[in-house]
């Protein structure tokens, strides 16, 4: 049964009030794979009434209203991704389908939609009850943060939505500990103990008084850059469950105090919370509309694992899920694949079975799981630390035994994988096996660049392991007699990258004779590293200068010169070589990037010595010598 949306179905339960309300920006999707409605499922399990609103009118505090007032509080999110990223593409250009609404349709929810939901529940409901800000936008929005669609600064959500609490991270522990001292007749401010939380304090009032960093306030990053880098320095080595200190800002005539963050889940936690009663299906409400177009990723998807530690400067996994992995147990990961077979729907097609990277299933650094991950250390970058000891064993027997259940065909990897760790496996041979069994025609690497000056800004290693990680692949594949390949996945513009860089990758990319097809502009996203060095110029590592590409047309050429051998950039491309004085990679002919203005030279007579077939290196109709 799902949780209440309306007053008819608070009735249903004959329920006459709720506990919690939660407002969402996304459609509810039963599903541990969609915050709120996970969220919802865990405080009912905690013994609360919760209901839904999903997708209110932002324009009218009366559709908050229709369950009445909960008893303890109202939480708010924006759903599953930050609103804007949802809305907008890197180009700054409106998207056309919201994949978290009914029937893909876009405009649901407001830009910035859980402040704006958080401002119209404090009008709603007023003073007396407290507003919990949570879910990815409202985290990875916590401090102070450049907000690229904008080009500003902006507070802190905290500030921005009028709330009383935020909740960052995943966040069942922290809504545990906070949900109780509000059922006890607490009020907000009795939580400031309770880790993975942020709550305002007014100048003058009670601040923490130990293990305390102040960061330089909201105007001081909005006026210097300098400032705003050395802030995000000092919040990203304190991301330490075990040693993180508080973190405050100053917002004006108020502060913001960010608690360390809360601590992983144990196994039987993670158990305890992906086993909750989910429908594992749209609410009924979007039939009409033919349902929710997320949910068809993860309706044969199983999760095994949450966090990350690969440190990649421009992902906000680390930051949110945190960088020590959380496991399911093998068994409740089977539970839940027996429970796919019963589905009526199912072809016996696992599609994923991974977390945030798939093969990070184990943690692989004992130090990390005890002390929390090392200040100002990654773990894979420039070259993988030594405590870190992969073990994929336990990972592949759990993918042969989902393999081996009655009904299940095939289980394939679909989450992201990191190559490099993969290459530092010496007991597994985890690549053979993924090979000959898990790879469904394609294999998702992210690579992200060629050029070692940009590779060391996002905190990616050295080319030169994905040559050898594809070099092994192709081999292993040919042995097992499948056609199936790498799709590379690379970044343009990313900070770091000059048109040079660009360059270079597109001419690496001609010699490998490939053309890929995951070409993504950087986007800036709240919070992350790169969006901190793309606002700044500075890496706040070392405060040292990174070259940005920021105008439209360097961002536009520089992804066009990773797709070069579309017609539709080849002006861009042109142009990008004019730039850079390589005018003798324009020309007719394979050896050339791309082919000049005009229609080919005829194509004289003894062309008949091959057969009138293009040459095997003799490229493609525009003479650009690309093989696809
Ligand atoms: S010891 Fe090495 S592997 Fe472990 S958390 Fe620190 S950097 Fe990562």
């Amino acid at each position: 049964m799902f949780l209440p949306m309306t007053r008819e179905d608070m009735n249903l339960r004959d329920w006459h009030y709720l506990d919690f309300l939660i407002i969402t920006g996304d459609a509810v999707l039963d599903h541990y794979s969609f915050g709120s409605p996970l969220i919802a499922r865990w405080l009912e399990h905690l013994g609360y009434r919760v209901g839904i609103i999903a997708q209110p009118d932002w324009r009218d505090a009366g559709s908050l209203k229709v369950m009445g007032r909960p008893r303890y509080g109202v939480l708010i999110s924006s759903g599953n991704m930050d609103s804007m990223v949802n809305h907008y593409t890197a180009a700054k250009k409106r998207r056309h389908q919201d994949a978290y609404s009914p029937g893909g349709r876009i405009g649901l929810r407001p830009d910035y939609a859980a402040a704006v939901y958080s401002r119209l529940a404090r009008q709603a409901f007023g003073k007396q009850t407290p507003l919990i800000l949570g879910g990815v936008e409202a985290s990875m929005r916590r401090f102070a943060h450049y907000d690229f669609w904008s080009n500003s600064v902006k507070p802190s959500w905290l500030m921005e939505g009028d709330a009383d609490l935020l909740i960052y991270g995943m966040a069942e522990l922290t809504l545990k500990a906070v949900a109780e001292v509000l059922a006890a007749g607490g009020v907000p401010g009795d939580c400031r103990h309770i880790p993975g939380l942020a709550y305002r304090v007014p100048a003058g009032g009670a601040m923490p008084r130990r293990r305390v960093l102040e960061l330089p306030g909201f105007k001081q990053v909005a006026a210097s850059k300098q400032a705003f880098a050395k802030a995000f320095h000092s919040i990203d080595l304190e991301q330490n469950f075990y040693n993180g200190k508080i973190l405050v800002q100053r917002h004006g005539a108020e502060y913001l105090v960010v608690n360390p963050p809360q601590r992983p889940l144990t196994t039987p936690e993670m158990d305890e919370i992906y086993e909750l009663p989910f429908e594992n299906r749209w609410h009924p409400t979007y039939e009409a509309a033919g349902g929710v177009p997320a949910f068809a990723e993860v309706e044969f998807s199983l999760l095994s694992h949450r966090g990350c530690f690969g440190g990649c400067s421009f992902c906000s996994i680390g930051h949110h899920q945190g960088a020590i992995i959380q496991n399911r147990s093998a068994a409740s990961i089977l539970a839940e694949a027996r429970r796919l077979t019963e589905k009526p729907d199912f072809k016996g097609y696992i599609h994923d079975l991974g977390g945030p990277t798939a093969n990070f299933r184990g943690q692989g650094c004992a130090k990390a799981k005890k002390y929390g991950p090392c200040r100002g250390k990654h773990c894979l970058y420039p070259v993988p630390c030594a405590n870190l000891k992969p073990d994929m064993s336990e990972y592949i027997i759990l993918l042969k035994r989902v393999a081996a259940l009655p009904g299940v065909k095939k289980v394939f990897i679909r989450s992201g994988i990191r190559y490099d760790y993969i290459m530092l496996d010496r007991k597994t041979d985890f690549l053979r096996q993924l090979v000959a069994n898990h790879v469904s025609g394609h294999l998702k690497v992210a690579p992200e660049h060629c050029q070692p000056r940009v590779l060391a800004v996002m905190g990616k290693p050295d080319y030169s392991v994905y040559r050898r990680f594809a070099a092994r692949f192709a081999k292993m594949t040919e042995q097992v007699g499948k056609p199936q390949y790498l799709l590379p996945y690379f970044i343009a513009a990313h900070p770091g990258c000059t048109l040079q860089d660009a360059l270079g990758l597109a001419l690496e990319m001609k010699k490998g004779g490939y053309q890929p097809e995951q070409v993504q502009l950087f986007l800036p996203s709240p919070g992350s590293k790169s969006t901190c060095m793309y606002y700044t110029g500075l890496n706040p590592d070392d405060m040292r200068p990174v070259y940005v590409a920021r105008s439209r047309e360097e961002r536009d050429m520089q992804r066009a010169l990773l797709h070069f051998a579309k017609p539709e950039n080849f002006p861009l491309v042109r142009a990008a070589l004019t730039r850079l004085g390589r005018e003798d990679l324009i020309g007719w002919g394979w050896q050339y990037l791309v082919p000049p203005p005009g229609e080919p030279p005829k194509r004289r007579s003894n062309n008949r010595r091959s057969g009138g077939k293009t040459p095997v290196k003799g490229g493609n109709r525009h003479g650009s010598g690309y093989r696809r």
